[in-house]
């Protein structure tokens, strides 16, 4: 086997990110991904502007993909009463199945390694890294970064709390053809949970909803609880009945964490949502995610320097870096969804935003960031 610098567990958009970025400035890389690419994931598919300066200094601006133009915000509660506004930054709306493999070729033409199984086990002796796969043995580096998404039998292994955490929350999600104004995203509440809609690159629909095991567990089908539950907001009900599935069938999720993880762990500098997962109404996940991969790879490229080989020191720098970024934005997503999911919450919510609208924009400032640093500037 090769020799090789870092080897990145996941090749979601941290794993890939950071994958572009490291080769780009001469390390040998690895990503182990278990996945065959393209393929759809759940997600609302709507990705903060604020990432596009760093994506085009790594040579990966999705523009090429005709992402929809997205600047405008309409939320509902329960009972179906709106606001709406302009969101101060903006942000395109493209299907993971384009978007994660557009990284992935970026990936693949800047000379990244890219290996398809699952990894079993991480293992840390005198100094270095020793990964367990599934069908291609054993593979060794000094540095590995653990961007494999929100759970995976590997946290397990790696003792994680959360896993011994209940984790309520189960996630549904399909593609349409259905009218929706291209540059709006939709945030509606509905009793258990709330549902994103906005549209993709070529016209289609992309619904995504997230909603409480609680809530979910009455019914025995997810066509039957969104006419029984999801349908009582009226812009929902609405929304659905006149758009048509493209999917066989809904694809869905369950075992969703909001909970607080390492950022380091056995020397791993986790990135992306194995880091932490922002509650989805902020719509900032997979803006954090490249934003991590970017932080992360920025200390990973200190350590390779000459005369710095300090483990400690990089992984202390990444997880204080880590907090001062992301821990707000975090705090403020599980209050959201705390108000959100109450329907007597979110209806006082709402006659507050509409009485204070500077209310509603203080509130998507303090769940995003700002425009992200070319990769050139930060090296
Ligand atoms: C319901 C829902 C809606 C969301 N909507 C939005 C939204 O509209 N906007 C937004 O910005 N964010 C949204 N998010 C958040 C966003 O999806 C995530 O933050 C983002 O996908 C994180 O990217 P990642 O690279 O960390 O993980 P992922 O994209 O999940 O990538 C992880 C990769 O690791 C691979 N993997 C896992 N285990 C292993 C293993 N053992 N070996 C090898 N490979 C492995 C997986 O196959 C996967 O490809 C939403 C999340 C949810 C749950």
């Amino acid at each position: 086997m090769g020799f090789r610098d870092v080897i990145i567990i996941g090749g979601g958009l941290s794993g890939l990110t950071s994958a572009i970025h490291l080769s780009k400035a001469g390390l040998h890389v690895t990503i182990i991904e278990k996945s065959k690419y393209p393929v759809h994931k759940v997600c609302g598919e709507y990705v903060s502007n604020e990432v596009l300066p760093y994506l085009e200094s790594l040579g990966a601006d999705p523009a090429s993909l005709h992402p929809s133009r997205i600047n405008r915000l309409v939320i509902s509660d329960h009972y179906g009463k709106t606001l709406e506004t302009a969101l101060p930054l903006g942000g395109f709306g493209i299907s993971r199945y384009a978007f994660d493999q557009f990284l992935m070729q970026r990936v693949l033409e800047s000379g990244v390694v890219v290996i398809e199984d699952t990894v079993t086990n991480v293992f840390f002796e005198n100094d270095r890294f020793f990964i367990d796969t599934n069908s291609n043995g054993v593979f060794s580096a000094p540095v590995v970064l653990g961007a494999y998404g929100k759970r995976a039998a590997l946290d397990s292994k790696l003792g994680r709390n959360f896993m011994n955490e209940k984790s309520p929350w189960l996630a549904v999600k399909g593609h349409y053809k259905g009218d929706f104004p291209v540059d709006t995203v939709g945030l509606h509440n509905f009793d258990g949970g709330y549902c994103g809609v906005s549209k993709v690159e070529n016209d289609i629909l992309n619904i995504c909803y997230l909603v409480s095991y609680e809530s979910f567990k009455n019914f025995k089908k997810i066509e039957t609880h969104q006419e029984e539950v999801l349908f009582r907001n009226q812009h929902l009900k609405e929304i659905f009945q006149n758009s048509t599935l493209l999917f066989d069938k809904p694809l869905t999720i369950s075992q969703i964490s909001f909970s607080d993880k390492e950022k380091v762990l056995n020397h791993i500098l986790m990135t992306g949502d194995t880091a932490g997962l922002i509650h989805p109404l902020c719509g900032n996940g997979m803006a954090m995610a490249i934003q991590s991969a970017q932080l992360a790879s920025e200390k990973v490229l200190y350590y390779f320097g000459e005369g710095n080989r300090n483990r400690i020191a990089m992984e202390h720098a990444y997880t204080k870096a880590w907090n001062k970024l992301f821990s707000g934005r975090m705090r403020t997503g599980r209050v959201l969804s705390k108000l959100f999911q109450s329907e007597k919450l979110s209806a006082t919510m709402m006659k507050g935003l509409i009485l204070f609208p500077g209310l509603l924009s203080g509130i998507i400032r303090r769940t995003h960031g700002k425009p992200l640093k070319a990769a050139a500037e930060c090296a």
